[in-house]
C-alpha cells in the first residue's frame, strides 16, 4: 500500500528545504513522520491542514525512507489554540507528551481521540485542568496508572498525611513513605480530583472545580511522574548493557 488516508493531528512542524515542512502527525495508527512539499509556499493548498495542531483528513504517499504528505482537508483547525499564549503552550505540552512517551509505529485509537477531545477541550475550558485530564489519561493508557486507593507498599487505606511515590507509582501511608526519597506529600483535595479525572467521563471531567492550589499540586506531581516515566526506560536499557558488559 504505497498510499493510504488517515485522519491525523499535527504535533510537529519544522522547515525542511526551501520550502517544504517535515511534520510529525499523530493517526490513530501511531506516528507518522512525513514531509509536506512547498507548503510554506503562499498558495499551497496544504498550508491550513498542516499548521500546528491542525485536525486533519491526510493522504500519505510511502516513499523509500519518510513519507510525503500529497493532499490534506481540515478536518478542525482549532485556531483558538493558536491565538492565545497559555492556551498554545497547553497544546504544545500535550503534543509533546504524545510525541515522547508513544512508542513509534505503535497504533492506539482511544490514545488519538484522548488527545483530539483534550484539544478540543482546550478551547473551552480551564487550560490546567484539561491539561492534568491530558497527563493522567495518557499515563494510564500506556499503562503507567498509579495505585491512587491504598497504600502501595502495606495495602491500608491512607486518610491523612499522604504520600505520593514518584518511582513506585502511586500512594504510601505515613509509615510506609518514611525516608522514601522519591515521595512527595499529595492533599486529600488534589487526590480526590486526581482520581475523579483519571476515571470520570471526559465530558464530566471538565466541569469539575479544581482548585488552583490542587491544580499546582498536580502539575508539579504529574510532570514529575512523567518526567521519570520518560528517563525509567533508558536508564532500564543502560543498566541492562551495564550488567551485560560486566558478565562477559
Ligand atoms: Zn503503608
Amino acid at each position: 500500500m504505497r498510499y493510504w488516508k488517515t485522519e491525523g493531528v499535527v504535533l510537529k512542524n519544522r522547515d525542511y528545504k526551501e520550502a517544504d515542512k517535515l511534520l510529525t502527525i499523530y493517526t490513530p495508527e501511531g506516528k507518522v513522520s512525513a514531509i509536506a512539499k512547498g507548503v510554506r509556499k503562499l498558495k499551497s493548498k496544504m498550508r491550513g491542514g498542516t499548521q500546528l495542531f491542525t485536525h486533519s483528513q491526510f493522504v500519505f504517499y510511502r516513499g523509500r525512507s519518510l513519507a510525503t504528505v500529497t493532499q490534506c482537508e481540515v478536518l478542525h483547525p482549532f485556531t483558538a489554540l493558536r491565538n492565545d499564549l497559555n492556551r498554545f503552550a497547553c497544546a504544545a505540552y500535550m503534543a509533546e507528551l504524545t510525541t515522547e512517551l508513544v512508542p513509534e509505529g505503535e497504533p492506539n485509537k482511544e490514545l488519538f481521540y484522548l488527545l483530539l477531545t483534550c484539544l478540543h477541550l482546550l478551547q473551552n475550558y480551564p487550560p490546567g485542568l484539561v491539561t492534568r485530564l491530558f497527563e493522567i489519561r495518557i499515563i494510564n493508557l500506556l499503562g503507567y496508572a498509579p495505585e491512587l486507593e491504598r497504600c502501595l507498599s502495606c495495602g491500608r487505606e491512607v486518610q491523612d498525611k499522604i504520600q505520593f511515590s514518584l518511582d513506585q507509582g502511586g500512594i504510601l501511608c505515613p509509615h510506609c513513605g518514611k525516608g522514601q526519597k522519591l515521595s512527595v506529600n499529595i492533599s486529600r483535595g488534589a487526590l480526590a480530583s486526581l482520581k475523579a479525572l483519571g476515571s470520570m467521563d471526559l465530558d464530566k471531567c471538565c466541569r469539575l472545580k479544581l482548585s488552583a492550589a490542587h491544580e499546582r499540586e498536580l502539575s508539579v506531581l504529574l510532570g514529575r511522574y512523567i518526567e521519570l516515566r520518560l528517563e525509567k526506560p533508558l536508564r532500564t536499557r543502560e543498566f541492562l548493557s551495564l550488567m551485560n558488559n560486566s558478565a562477559e
